[in-house]
């Protein structure tokens, strides 16, 4: 039966396809822009930026390839000069969580326009949520004024997303849409988006794993990746992203990889909580048990399951705990010291899950 719901969507405009990168110019136009930076990572990032800045032609104002992992302050400060300078009056983004996060950021501080390419499957182009990093520590915030005005997937600008990143930022994405399924502020067009999120890309991610090239898997795992970023734009986050994020900033632990030997973990110890949202994952991914089912997919996918292998130590473990128990996210199930301790240990040596 439904239950009583509030609903409220974000704006959003997205592009989804392949070869919608040549529709960048107009869509810059549509916002009014005349002068486009295009933002990225530099190498490999920076010569995609050049390609987009060829398709934005005449409204090309230049490239800023300097976004870094986790958006520190001081590059999105020297960043801001480097845009103000060209006079750039609407930011282009093509890259992963890193670029966007760099736009974002930008746009918290300057309120021009977004447009974003994301050639991973990340999906914080979907959410109005920025984290920073300042002093080795991350802070995340909310605020509608970093939400992308326009999203533009093209699935060609992931084919060449490695195998192994394109495994744990798929998990990364399906994390999104696990904690909306029992999110406190979720509804029924959450869970359908949620639900069909998870199944789409782990159904995607195998045939990814067999053929990097296979363009039908990647149009699945980039549509999937648009709906569970869309879920955890508008839902709050709970224990598995506070304990991501808590792991991420005190050891500087890759992102995408710390979700996806976390998550397992995160599930089990919400499971008995969460009855519904199990049932809806192991439909999804067609597993008896959910939490084992996300295991096992992740480990097929060849990712590393152990925090000890992504670099965090062992005596870790109680700091982490003490940090995530001290400005704890809401979660169905109440957070206790020992629990969490078991789940942190079992994760770093990458056990398999087991309700704690
Ligand atoms: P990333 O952007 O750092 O990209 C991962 C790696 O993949 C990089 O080396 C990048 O150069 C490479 N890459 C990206 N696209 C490629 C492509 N098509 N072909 C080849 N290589 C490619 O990592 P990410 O996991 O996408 O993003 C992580 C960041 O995003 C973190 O800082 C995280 O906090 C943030 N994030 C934010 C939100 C949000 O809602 N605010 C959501 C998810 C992630």
């Amino acid at each position: 039966m439904i239950q009583n719901f509030i609903y409220q969507a974000l704006p959003a405009r997205v592009v989804f396809g392949s070869g919608t990168v040549s529709h960048v110019k107009a869509e810059a136009e549509r916002l009014g822009g005349r002068r486009a930076i295009v933002l990225s990572t530099p190498g490999r990032g920076e010569r995609l930026a050049e390609d987009i800045a060829g398709h934005l032609g005449s409204l090309g104002a230049g490239v800023c390839a300097r976004a870094a992992m986790h958006t520190p302050v001081e590059v999105t400060e020297s960043a801001l000069a480097a845009v103000q300078e060209t006079g750039a009056d609407i930011l282009v983004a093509v890259g992963g969580g890193s670029t966007i996060g760099l736009s974002k950021a930008l746009a918290l501080r300057s309120d021009l326009p977004q447009i974003v390419l994301p050639t991973t499957y990340a999906g914080s182009e979907m959410t109005p949520v920025l984290g920073e990093t300042a002093e080795g520590r991350k802070t995340t915030q909310r605020n509608p004024k970093v939400l992308p005005e326009t999203v533009i997937y093209d699935v060609e600008l992931t084919l060449t997303l490695p195998a192994s990143v394109s495994a744990t930022s798929g998990m990364n994405a399906i994390a999104h849409a696990v904690e909306a399924l029992y999110a406190e502020d979720g509804n029924p067009v959450v869970l359908l988006m949620a639900e069909e999120g998870i199944a789409r890309m782990a159904r995607a991610l195998p045939r990814i794993g067999a053929d990097p090239s296979d363009a039908e898997a990647r149009t699945d795992a980039l549509y999937g990746a648009f709906l569970c970023g869309s879920v955890l734009g508008v839902t709050t986050m709970a224990l598995h992203h506070k304990l991501a994020h808590v792991l991420g900033g005190m050891f500087d632990l890759p992102h995408a990889e710390t979700h996806t030997a976390l998550l397992p973990h995160s599930m089990a110890y919400n499971a008995a909580a969460a009855p519904d949202a199990m049932e809806r994952i192991s439909r999804a991914i067609d597993a008896p048990d959910a939490s084992r089912g996300i295991h096992d997919l992740a480990m097929s996918l060849g990712a590393s399951m152990a925090l000890r292998d992504l670099g965090m130590p062992e005596e870790g473990i109680d700091a982490a705990v003490d940090e995530a128990l001290a400005n704890p996210y809401g979660n169905p199930r109440p957070l206790d010291a020992s629990g969490l301790r078991a789940l942190l240990a079992r994760a770093w040596k990458g056990e398999a899950p087991s309700a704690c």
